[in-house]
């Protein structure tokens, strides 16, 4: 299967309960190697920026103003698949159509609060990993079997 890299961002709300670690050991588990990564506190310029695609939605200030109001962490995931194999670990929007045992069932509250970003395609995920991050900051290993 092909190799990709895809951008998440641990939200404010999962970065405050404390799952940085769960979420990531759920990423490693199914297989996304993490290979870039970076904690920050997103400017309310940022936010609008990364999210203007929904510029025009209702729920948009509410968007920026939440994505801004607390630390995320940033990272790109690497491995077979990565962009849709991530947004199936990640589960749907609205975590109450979410399928159980996804990191948006678990630890979503809401549609507005919904622990975590992935990118939706590979297009948008070049976009999005440079938006964040430069290519010397994006590493590169594989996994050793012989340790893990
Ligand atoms: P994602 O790719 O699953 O994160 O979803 P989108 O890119 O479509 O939307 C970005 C973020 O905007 C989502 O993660 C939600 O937090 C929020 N959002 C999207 N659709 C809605 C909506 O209909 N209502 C509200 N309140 N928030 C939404």
């Amino acid at each position: 299967m092909q190799q990709e890299k895809t951008l998440s961002i641990i939200k404010p709300d999962a970065v405050a309960k404390c799952v940085i670690g769960e979420i990531n050991r759920r990423f490693e588990q199914e297989g996304l190697r993490i290979v870039a990564a970076k904690m920050t506190r997103l400017t309310k310029k940022q936010a609008e920026d990364f999210y203007g695609i929904h510029k025009d939605r209702p729920f948009f200030n509410a968007l920026v103003s939440f994505m801004s109001s607390g630390p995320v962490m940033l990272q790109v995931l690497e491995g077979p698949n990565a962009v849709a194999l991530n947004r199936q670990i990640m589960g749907a929007t609205n975590p109450k159509e979410a399928a159980i045992g996804t990191i948006r069932a678990d630890f979503a509250e809401s549609i507005d609060h919904n622990a975590v970003h992935g990118s939706d395609s590979l297009d948008n995920a070049k976009q999005e990993i440079s938006f964040f991050f430069t290519p010397e900051e994006v590493v590169t290993y594989v996994k050793n079997t012989e340790l893990a």
